[in-house]
């Protein structure tokens, strides 16, 4: 039917809000504005899964990211300061999956307080196709989780492509 569009969750691509959103824009702009469609970077689509402890990626996980090319994983586990001043023993998981010959950032994994609002800003960052030096070179916010992005120095391992 010429004159029927599916946007959103009806079509089971990415079901999420913000999608959706995104689709709706594009539909619209497509049909009746002069412009060419905003061009949306659905494949650095950042998502969370709310839970006692947050957990929030953008990206490539490593196993889909091993299947295109050599990469560099580096992890940090810590406990927040926050979390020390407290009295808690409650940790943060953070992971950058890094592709090898490029030093292209391709996914960045959390598990931990605002692992979700700390994503929203790394997910500028892989859309933007930054790299590991660009992370590198970035100055950290004292004392924070999310500065622990900024200052992975080693991998903690290498992970050869997938045959
Ligand atoms: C429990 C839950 C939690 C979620 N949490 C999040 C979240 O935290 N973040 C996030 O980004 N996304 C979340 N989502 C996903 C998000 O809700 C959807 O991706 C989003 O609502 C998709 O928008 P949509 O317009 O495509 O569909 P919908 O919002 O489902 O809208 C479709 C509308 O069409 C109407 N409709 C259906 N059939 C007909 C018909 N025959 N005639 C007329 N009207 C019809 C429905 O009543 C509905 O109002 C969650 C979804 C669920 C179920």
């Amino acid at each position: 039917m010429p004159d029927i569009y599916a946007i959103g969750d009806v079509t089971d691509r990415i079901n999420l809000t913000p999608v959706a959103i995104a689709e709706g824009h594009t539909l619209a702009e497509r049909l009746f504005s002069k412009h060419a469609p905003r061009d949306w970077a659905y494949d650095t689509t950042p998502k969370a899964v709310f839970f006692s402890e947050t957990l929030a990626s953008v990206g490539l996980t490593e196993e889909e990211a091993a299947k295109q090319a050599d990469l560099d994983v580096f992890t940090a586990s810590f406990r927040p300061l926050r979390q020390t001043l407290i009295g808690r023993d409650r940790k943060a998981f953070m992971k950058l999956i890094v592709e090898r010959d490029s030093q292209k950032v391709v996914g960045a994994h959390m598990m931990g307080d605002a692992a979700a609002e700390l994503m929203q800003g790394v997910a500028i960052a892989v859309t933007a196709g930054l790299t590991k030096r660009d992370f590198d070179r970035t100055i950290g916010i004292h004392p924070t989780t999310a500065e622990e992005f900024v200052t992975m120095r080693s991998p903690t391992r290498q992970v050869s492509r997938a045959s």
